[in-house]
């Protein structure tokens, strides 16, 4: 196996079993194409085997073991029902950097983000195809990530094995169901990290009229309605999700209205017009893509999160949410309080939440934390 040996006093952060060994860390890498490497300090010490990556900053990203065994036991972590759409494979955390295995209804759908994916993708392949539980397994291509390590980005999808997905695979989650477009919907079609949220926010809806910002398929709307709120507004930018937004309503027999427009602007507008909502939830995309985005984030938190909780009726819940990884749990708390301070309104923090369980977090990966959720409710109305 080729060496790739790293500069003096680089070793750290692999001896501390983060699985990314960064360009300026190596001082000489014995190949040139993405292959499996060995992993040595200056002094010789073998740190671990890894896949190298050519074109990517991250140089190299480590695996701790065969991926068919790393595979097997992610697997055996999850429950896969029949009807349901579960994360089997998360990345790092599972073991496997850049390896996503999402699955609805039994049809899964893989993103192979890093060029050690990549490498391994025959292996994969070879170890899904024979899983009771998964009818047929397909890839999104259109990701960031690939870009970066220098592999191609399209199609957006394409089928790999077995049964081809329907059009829209419907999938029953807590007892609602929901229509994933595999093929173009928003990373592996459907947002599988918020399910714990979505429940929560579905069990404090009762009686409430209920604001979904960032709506895409309308899944907080769809809960908040079965959870008996008097009427719900679903907010999002795209006709295409809110088209979808619609479909998964009816197929719940729940009534929503459906709003196209750009947040930060219809937040104003309702404003403007003194509406009031018991329930605001904002789940926007990701705002900060690096840590230097991270101001200008900020800046957009605070903003949408000021007029939620301007909007609130008195007693009124915000759940508000941060999916961008750069931007800690601290610091997402520090700009809704400088938030309420705008407001010149009060909240209690009701609950916290993360990414549902099914989306681990390796310890020795920090990375892997990225979705926040906190729920505040307003109290000392003056
Ligand atoms: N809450 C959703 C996921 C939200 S994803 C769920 O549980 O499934 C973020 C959504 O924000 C996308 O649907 C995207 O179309 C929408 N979006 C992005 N920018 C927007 C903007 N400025 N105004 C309204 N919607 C926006």
């Amino acid at each position: 196996m080729q060496q790739v040996v790293l500069k003096p006093g680089r070793d750290h952060s692999a001896k501390l079993r983060h699985p990314w060994i960064f360009s300026g860390a190596i001082a000489t890498a014995a190949c040139q194409d993405a292959g499996e490497v060995e992993v040595v300090s200056a002094k010789g010490e073998v740190l671990g085997r890894g896949v190298y990556s050519p074109a990517s900053q991250i140089r190299v990203r480590m695996i701790a073991g065969e991926v068919e065994t790393l595979i097997d036991q992610a697997l055996a972590r999850r429950t896969l029902a029949p009807a349901g759409g579960v994360r089997l494979v998360n990345a790092e955390n599972d073991g496997i950097p850049g390896l996503v295995v999402d699955c609805y209804a039994g049809y899964a759908v893989c993103q192979f983000t890093s060029a050690l994916a990549e490498h391994y993708r025959a292996r994969i392949l070879a170890v899904l195809s024979g899983k009771p539980g998964i009818k047929g397994v397909s890839e999104r291509l259109d990701i960031d990530s690939r870009a970066k390590e220098g592999l191609p980005t399209a199609p957006k999808w394409r089928q790999l094995q077995g049964e081809e997905p329907p059009e829209l695979v419907e999938i029953v989650e807590n007892g609602l169901k929901f229509l994933v477009d595999v093929r173009t919907g928003h990373k592996t079609g459907f947002y599988l990290d918020q399910r714990e949220a979505r429940a929560l926010v579905g069990s404090l809806a009762k009686d409430r009229t209920v604001l979904n910002c960032f709506a895409y398929t309308g899944g907080f709307g769809v809960y908040a309605a079965q959870g008996g709120a008097r009427a719900v507004v679903q907010v999002d930018i795209s006709a295409a999700a809110l088209a979808l937004a619609r479909r998964n309503a009816e197929a719940n027999g729940v009534q929503c209205e459906f709003v196209e427009a750009d947040v930060f602007k219809y937040l104003r507008r309702l404003r403007d017009e003194g509406r009031k909502f018991d329930l605001i939830v904002l789940d926007p995309p990701k705002f900060a893509e690096s840590k230097s985005q991270l101001m200008k984030a900020a800046r957009g938190y605070k903003d949408i999160n000021l007029l939620a909780m301007k909007l609130l009726s008195p007693g009124g819940v915000l759940a508000t949410f941060s999916c961008s990884g750069a931007m800690g749990e601290e610091f997402f708390l520090t700009i809704l309080r400088e938030a309420a301070l705008d407001s010149a309104r009060n909240f209690q923090i009701v609950a916290r939440t993360r990414q549902a369980a099914d989306h681990p977090v390796a310890l020795d990966f920090p990375e892997g934390l990225y979705l926040k959720g906190v729920v505040l409710r307003e109290y000392q109305s003056l």
